[in-house]
This record gives structure tokens, sequence and C-alpha cells, in this order.
């Protein structure tokens, strides 16, 4: 039985910026996945497990 894939937020140490994915597959699209900050260029870009609140706003998010 797969695992779905757990949301998880992309941070930028530089300039602040985050954005929670929540994959829809195993294979993550365009728009699930960032090699640098769309805000500040920066390409060492974190990636930490989605705090609940943040997977519950882009669960959200992802119906509309
Ligand atoms: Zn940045």
């Amino acid at each position: 039985m797969p695992i779905p894939p757990r949301p998880f937020t992309v941070v930028c140490d530089k300039c602040g910026w985050k954005k929670t994915v929540v994959p829809m597959s195993d294979a993550l699209r365009p728009g699930e996945w960032f090699e640098q900050c769309p805000r500040c260029g920066n390409k060492e870009l974190k990636m930490r497990a989605a705090g609940w609140l943040e997977k519950a706003v882009a669960e959200f998010l992802r119906r509309w």
C-alpha cells in the first residue's frame, strides 16, 4: 500500500519566504518543488515537515 507523501514546508533563510506543499503523489509536479527562492533567488532552501496549521492551510487552498 503506497504511503501518501507528507506535506512539507520550503523555507528561505535569507528573505523569510516559505511555502507549504501538499504533494498529490510521490512524483512532485511543477509548483510542488522549488530549486530556488522565487523572491530572492537563494538556492539553499530548507525543507521541513509542515506544521499542522501550515498543512491545514495548504490543504484548504488546494481545493480552490
Ligand atoms: Zn528568499
